[in-house]
C-alpha cells in the first residue's frame, strides 16, 4: 500500500462527516443502540463495532488502521501511552512460571517492567547483549515464551539482528515482541521480517510535536483481538479520542519530518565524530560504527537519536557542556520539533551511581532546526569546556 494513501486517505470516510478534511473528534464515551437486536449484535461483535470508548472509538480506529497499514500488520490497538502498549504486549504472552529473554539496556520503564514488575507475578527475565543474536538462543530455557527486542535500543543505540532473532524464536516456538519507536513505522517494519508484535510509543515521532501521549501494538488480528479482550479491557489504558486526533494530525507530516530529521542528524553526527572533545559517537549510521551494515540491511533510514561520550574525566565538564547549550532543550523523551540533550550524569548523585551507563554519555535528539544552527550551538558549548 502506498504510504501517501495510508497517511492521507486510509480509514477516513469523509462523506460520513460533512466532507470535512480533518476527521471528527468523536468525544463520546458511549454509543447507543435503537433496538435490542442491535445491542445484541454490538455485544457479539465488540472488537469490530463502536460500543464504548474503552473498547472502540471511531477517531481512535482511524489511527489504528493507519499505523497497522504502515507497519504491514493485519491489525493494531492504541493505548494511552507507549509503556501501556509495551506492558500489554508483554503481559499478553506470559503467565506465572514463564521466562522472557530481553535485550539489555532497554527503555527505562521497559527495564522496570522486566526487572521489578514481572518478577512479582512469577515471570522471570534474562537480559542479554543483543548485538549477537546467539546470546538470545543461549538464554532460552524450557519455560521461555518471549524474545523481546528494542532495536536500536535507548541510550546506546545497539542493534539486534531482527531476522536472526526471529529465526531463533521460530526454531523454538517463541513469540517475538519489538519496540520499534526509534525507527518509527516508516524506517523499519519488523512484521515483514517475521516479528509477532510491534510496539510504538506514539508520543515520539508519530505525535511529533511534544504535545500528546499514546502507544500502539501491531500484529495479527487474532492476537490483537485477544489483547483487546484481556489486557486492553482490564487494564484500561485507553487513548482519548482527542489525543488520537492529535496523533493523526502528527502523522500527516511524518514523512517530511523524518526526512528532515534523518538528514540533519547525519550532518550533526559527522561533525561530532571529528570533534577533538568527543570520545565516541554512538550512532549506527556512521560508516565507522561496527553495526553499520546491519543498520542499512534492516532499516530504511536513521532517525534523530544518538549519544556521545565526551572526552573528559570530570562530571563537572559534562554538566558545563550541557548547561552551555542554548538551543538544545534539556529534557527526556524525543520525537518533537525541538532538539534535546539528556546527560546521563544527571542520574549520578554524590557518590551513589544510579545508572549503569557511563557518566560522560549525553543522549541527543535532533529536531527540525537547521543543522548549522545546532552545530553552532554545540561549538560554543564545547568552547566553554
Ligand atoms: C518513550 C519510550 C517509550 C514509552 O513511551 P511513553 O509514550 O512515554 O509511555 C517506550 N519505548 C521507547 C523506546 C521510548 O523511547
Amino acid at each position: 500500500m502506498d504510504i501517501s494513501y495510508i497517511i492521507n486517505e486510509l480509514g477516513e470516510d469523509r462523506e460520513q462527516y460533512f466532507n470535512a478534511v480533518a476527521p471528527p473528534i468523536i468525544q463520546s464515551s458511549n454509543f447507543a443502540c435503537k433496538t435490542v437486536a442491535q445491542l445484541r449484535h454490538m455485544l457479539q461483535h465488540e472488537p469490530e463495532v463502536h460500543f464504548y470508548t474503552r473498547g472502540n472509538n471511531p477517531t481512535v480506529t482511524i489511527l489504528e488502521q493507519k499505523i497497522a497499514a504502515l507497519e504491514g500488520a493485519e491489525h493494531a490497538i492504541a493505548f494511552g501511552s507507549g509503556i501501556a502498549a509495551v506492558s500489554a504486549a508483554v503481559l499478553s504472552q506470559v503467565k506465572a512460571g514463564d521466562h522472557i529473554v530481553c535485550v539489555q539496556k532497554p527503555y527505562t520503564w521497559t527495564n522496570a517492567l522486566m526487572k521489578k514488575f514481572l518478577p512479582r507475578f512469577g515471570v522471570e527475565v534474562t537480559m542479554v547483549d543483543g548485538t549477537d543474536a546467539e546470546n538470545y538462543r543461549a538464554a532460552i530455557q524450557p519455560n521461555t515464551k518471549v524474545l523481546y527486542l528494542e532495536t536500536p535500543n535507548s541510550f546506546t543505540f545497539e542493534l539486534q539482528d531482527i531476522a536472526a532473532v526471529v529465526a531463533i524464536a521460530k526454531e523454538n516456538g517463541l513469540v517475538t515482541i519489538i519496540d520499534n519507536s526509534y525507527a518509527c513505522p516508516l524506517y523499519q517494519n519488523p512484521i515483514k521480517m517475521g516479528v509477532d508484535l510491534v510496539v510504538h510509543s506514539a508520543t515520539k515521532y508519530i505525535g511529533g510535536h511534544s504535545d500528546v501521549m499514546g502507544g500502539i501494538i501491531c500484529g495479527r488480528k487474532e492476537t490483537i483481538n485477544r489483547i483487546f479482550e484481556a489486557e486492553f479491557m482490564t487494564l484500561g489504558a485507553v487513548l482519548s479520542p482527542h489525543d488520537a486526533w492529535l496523533l493523526l494530525r502528527g502523522l500527516r507530516t511524518l514523512p517530511v519530518r523524518m526526512e528532515r530529521i534523518a538528514a540533519t542528524t547525519r550532518v550533526v553526527t559527522t561533525y561530532l565524530e571529528k570533534h577533538p572533545k568527543v570520545e565516541q559517537v554512538l550512532f549506527p549510521f556512521l560508516p565507522s560504527h561496527p553495526q553499520h551494515d546491519l543498520a542499512h540491511r534492516q532499516m530504511r533510514n536513521n532517525s534523530g537519536q544518538f549519544s556521545i561520550k565526551l572526552k573528559t574525566q570530570e562530571i563537572d565538564k559534562v554538566d558545563l557542556f550541557c548547561d552551555s547549550l542554548q538551543h538544545f532543550l534539556m529534557a527526556a523523551s524525543w520525537g518533537g520539533h525541538e532538539s534535546l540533550a539528556y546527560p546521563v550524569s544527571a542520574s549520578y548523585t554524590s557518590g551513589s551511581y544510579k545508572s549503569s551507563l557511563p557518566y560522560n554519555l549525553i543522549r541527543f535528539y535532533i529536531g527540525l532546526e537547521d543543522a548549522d544552527y545546532l552545530i553552532k550551538d554545540m561549538e560554543q558549548a564545547f568552547a566553554k569546556t
